[in-house]
């Protein structure tokens, strides 16, 4: 393979902790930057990944000179490789899932923020795992397909799995410390969702939204893919799976609640009916930095919240204010939470062709549900074990979803 490691230079000063950020030109990955680069003292950056952008990538390797940059082809590694030689950068180019799995595992590296979009995560998140590294998860993609498979891989390699994604950060800050005591103390949890750009458009004009639409969130700055996510409530949905698996709730002990402000990120609610909640703007520079100095706390950049400026914060239930016409895939969950396991992964591979078929403009918005619920109805499986079988039951949903989509697509 191009560009293996060499594992014979030492880390110039261990007593920082050396982090590497996959997905590093994304959204996360661009706040896990930011925030790392106000505490320089703490973290190094060891690697930093990508699919395709090399020109984000070569402005970040001469920003930040990671040790190495891993993008996911050989071309765009070679394109990388040679821009930054021409610079005379330091940075070692890595290309392909092996280049990954390379960086997530390597045993100089303490953390790895994992923040690729999609299943594609999977095998360098369970590589980080197994060789015991810290994990801060805001790939969800990656726990929804992995499931048992990847928190085996967690309790095996003596990793510390940390949640990014808002909700799971702020369930993880109300809970008790002790995860021993969550099931004595905890009735249920309840996720905020903020309902997306739909909230209030009427279901039947929801067939022709545009992508730019779907993917102007009215909170959250993301990426297209969990943008689009948020206006079906795929999210919210996938976001209840990742819960279930980092919490070890039962489905009905979960509950979503619409709250279209951003504010109270998630919640816990005690056998005593008392609910403990996080509340902070809208930044992932928050749940970015909880994770990196967990225990500890240290500065996001964020700004916090402005009481005296928070005209309101409100309520809608999801289930009883005509929601299921207007988000009919979130009902979806509850169906493959009590299917065999591999149904998780089924419903995210269909999910993933779907919105990249409307992401391309072929097909409608309305029709990201139909791909799903079909995919879901069609594939049939046995329980997946381990990550080959995980990735070809993925692979297999994307076939029977790609052919939904080849046949309705305009
Ligand atoms: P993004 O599209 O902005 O970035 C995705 C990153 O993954 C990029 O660096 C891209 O190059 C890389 N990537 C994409 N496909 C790849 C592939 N096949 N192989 C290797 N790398 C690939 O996405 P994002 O908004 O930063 O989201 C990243 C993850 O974090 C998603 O799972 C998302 O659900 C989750 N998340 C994001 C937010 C947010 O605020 N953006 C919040 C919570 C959770
Ligand atoms: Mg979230």
């Amino acid at each position: 393979m191009p560009g293996r490691m060499d594992d014979r230079q030492p880390m110039e000063n261990s007593t920082k902790k050396w982090v590497t950020v996959l997905g590093a030109s994304g959204s996360i990955g661009t706040n896990t930057l930011d925030v790392m680069a106000r505490h320089p003292e703490q973290f190094g950056l060891f690697a930093i990944t990508a699919a395709t952008q090399v020109d984000k990538m070569l402005a970040l390797c001469m920003r930040h000179q990671p040790r190495y940059a891993v993008m996911a082809s050989v071309a765009h590694a070679n394109l990388l490789r040679q821009q930054c030689r021409e610079l005379n950068l330091r940075t070692e180019v890595l290309a392909g899932e092996e280049g990954l799995v390379d960086v997530a595992a390597h045993p100089d590296v303490d953390m790895v923020m994992a923040a690729i979009v999609g299943s594609a995560g999977l095998a360098p998140c369970l590589a980080a795992a197994s060789a015991g590294k810290r994990l801060l998860l805001a790939n969800k993609e990656a726990l929804v397909v992995g499931g048992t498979v990847f928190l085996q891989a967690v309790q095996q390699g003596g990793s510390t799995l940390l949640p990014i994604d808002s909700e799971h950060s702020a369930i993880f800050q109300s809970l008790p410390q002790d995860p021993a005591t969550w099931q004595q103390q905890v009735e249920k949890i309840i996720l905020t969702a903020s309902g997306g750009p739909f909230r209030t458009t009427d279901p039947a004009r929801l067939k022709d939204v545009t992508p730019e639409q779907a993917c102007a969130h009215p909170n959250w700055r993301m990426g297209r893919k969990i943008s689009v996510d948020s206006a079906t409530m795929v999210n919210k949905a996938l976001e209840v799976i990742e819960a279930h698996y980092l919490f070890g709730m039962a489905p009905q002990q979960m509950d979503v609640v619409i709250h279209p402000q951003s504010i109270v990120h998630s919640m816990v609610q005690y056998r005593d009916t008392s609910i403990v909640a996080q509340l902070g703007t809208p930044d992932m520079r928050v749940p970015i930095a909880y994770g990196l100095a967990w225990p500890q706390r240290m500065h996001s950049g964020a700004p916090a919240l402005d009481f005296s400026a928070l005209v309101q914060m409100t309520f809608e239930s999801v289930r009883h204010h005509g929601h299921p016409e207007r988000f009919p895939c979130l009902p979806l969950v509850w169906q493959t939470l009590a299917a065999p396991s591999g149904s998780t992964a089924v419903f995210n591979a269909a999910n993933e062709i779907a919105v990249a078929a409307f992401l391309g403009g072929r097909i409608r918005f309305d029709q990201i549900f139909a791909v799903n619920a079909q995919t879901l109805e069609q594939t049939v499986f046995s329980t997946p074990d381990t990550l080959e079988s995980l990735m070809a039951l993925d692979a297999q949903a994307r076939t029977v979803a790609g052919s939904l989509v080849q046949r309705w697509q305009a």
